[in-house]
């Protein structure tokens, strides 16, 4: 049987109902997306965003309005105070504090209620007593590994979670019987305790106080206090009914003060006078609710406010910092790629192409003809990556959303991407009514040939080697690029220079630039054409 943790990625398709709970404590809500979000630069990423933790919001919104994979995964590392490596800062980030802050605002509560019956606290493990930050990203990077998790947790590598050991001492002195209750299983437990006591929590947590999960194989069992709608306990139904047993006479008789977790499946089904969310924007463990009994149902935030260079990590509480796992499940939405391929046939980024395609291939026609009856040479440029080619495959399924060049060097050798939807007619309006069709990508040079071959599968002879440009090989940067720091060019320096130096030399004017990225339309030398790309972002 799995268990809740190994099977996390492949449940994120389940849609939990979703109502308004008043008990929630250590959340902010979010303010509503104001309609002055819709006046911004065409030329800058939008900031705001509507999106549903299931990853539903994928199948209604445009690419525009799906947070970007980077910018998220930039906000999740400015948060945790990690650089590039995905090694959270141990001592000193905006996650540390916030922590800080909710644990200090249980004090009272927790002071006020030591001595009412047998008062016990409930903790979840993982994120909430031991942090699994640099397993999800530095190790993980993530893209979660079941034989991985359990390396690290049979090694006991976590550290605390910053101040929880402190917290729970503290409340172990008032008289509070601390229990553990985790979806790591009962084959995790040794380690799991060990773990524990090396990193703060002393003798705690022991085989009695913490409770894991049942392997199902002889000696590990299903209790007889736990019961499941079907045959595999949701992690609610698993939780819940654990904290239900604490509580009956059987159990213990205790009254559970305050329920800890940093996930909603944590505190969902009762059994709790009080809950306490934790952020953790790295990963997303959906649970359906309790079907027997009507419980309050908690709602994740769905609005976010997301700057597109991570920034946003600094001053956003980590419940409005787009849950990666939900931000990886609404591109898959968006994409109808719930295995990491996109279908190519049917979806709503196809959706949103074939309007591009229907809106630009008209348009370009006349304006290419228009331009050509007047005795002028107009032109279009064409980016290569999600502008002509598809690299959806290859970032999803072949890379996890973690860029690596040496792969992508084979993808390109291969000539493997597919066209992107609705271009191939785009391209063709643009060539047969008269216009130079361009071609520029910051692929290298040493790309430049299978580059080419590529694109001749789907768009003809529409890309001709004359005028196609790709980034120069080291040392040969051509003469008519300058930039800022030499050597050092940047997206934006390579592609505008490059427009303008091909309107001169091939005496065109640029009527139209098709690109995924702002950074490939910004610069001007023809009216930029922006298409939707949430799979990366490249400034
Ligand atoms: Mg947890």
């Amino acid at each position: 049987m799995l268990n809740s943790v190994t099977m996390r990625r492949s449940r994120l398709g389940s849609i939990a109902a979703v109502s308004v709970c008043a008990l929630v404590v250590g959340l902010t809500t979010g303010a509503g997306a104001s309609p002055a979000q819709q006046a911004r630069d065409p030329l800058s990423p939008r900031t705001k965003f509507v999106m549903k933790p299931d990853g539903s919001s994928g199948a209604t919104k445009p690419g525009a309005a799906i947070p970007n994979i980077d910018s998220a995964k930039a906000t999740i590392r400015t948060y945790y105070g990690a650089s590039s490596d995905g090694i959270a800062d141990k001592k000193k980030s905006p996650y540390i504090s916030e922590i800080a802050s909710i644990l200090n605002g249980q004090n009272a509560y927790l002071a006020q209620n030591a001595k009412a019956g047998k008062p016990a606290i409930v903790l979840d493990v993982d994120d909430t007593t031991l942090w699994n930050y640099d397993m999800e990203d530095g190790a993980m990077h993530f893209d979660y590994d079941p034989t991985l998790q359990n390396t690290w947790v049979q090694e006991q590598k976590f550290p605390a979670v910053p101040g929880m050991a402190e917290f729970v001492d503290k409340a172990a002195k008032m008289g509070y019987t601390v229990f553990g209750l985790t979806g790591r299983n009962n084959d995790q437990e040794p380690a799991t305790l060990a773990n524990l006591t090396k990193v703060g929590y002393g003798t705690t947590f022991t085989a009695d106080t913490l409770f894991t999960k049942w392997t199902g194989k002889p000696g590990s069992t299903q209790p007889s206090y736990i019961t499941c709608a079907t045959t595999s306990c949701t992690t609610v139904e698993y939780k819940a009914g654990t904290r239900a047993y604490l509580q009956s006479a059987a159990g213990g008789g205790y009254n559970i003060v305050l329920n800890v977790g940093d996930q909603w499946s944590d505190l969902k089904g009762g059994s709790a006078a009080r809950v306490l969310k934790l952020p953790n924007p790295t990963y997303y463990l959906p649970s359906p609710d309790l079907a027997t009994l009507p419980q309050p149902t908690f709602v994740p935030r769905n609005v976010f406010t997301m700057a597109a260079d991570g920034s946003s990590g600094e001053t956003q509480p980590g419940e409005g910092i787009a849950n990666f796992d939900s931000v990886k499940a609404t591109i898959r939405a968006y994409y109808n790629a719930p295995d990491g391929i996109a279908d190519k046939h049917s979806s709503r980024y196809i959706t949103e192409m074939q309007a591009l395609r229907d809106k630009w291939a008209p348009r370009l026609k006349e304006r290419c003809a228009n331009q050509v009856s007047y005795g002028h040479r107009p032109a279009v440029v064409f980016d290569a990556d999600d502008t002509t080619l598809w690299t959806y495959d290859m970032e999803d399924d072949a890379m996890a959303f973690n860029f690596d060049p040496v792969l992508q060097d084979v993808w390109v050798q291969g000539q493997k991407f597919p066209a992107v939807p609705g271009m191939k007619r785009v391209v063709k309006a643009a060539k047969n009514a008269g216009c130079k069709v361009i071609g520029l990508t910051g692929r290298s040079a040493d790309q430049r040939k299978a580059t080419l071959k590529n694109l001749h599968k789907y768009y003809g002879d529409a890309f001709r080697s004359k005028y196609f440009f790709a980034k120069w090989a080291d040392g040969e940067q051509p003469s008519y690029v300058t930039c800022e720091v030499t050597d050092e060019c940047t997206r934006v320096e390579f592609k505008s220079q490059t427009r303008a130096y091909a309107e001169k030399k091939f005496k065109v004017k640029i009527i139209a630039n098709f690109g995924d990225q702002f950074s490939d339309l910004i610069g001007g030398h023809g009216k930029p054409v922006k298409l939707p790309n949430p799979t990366y972002y490249l400034p």
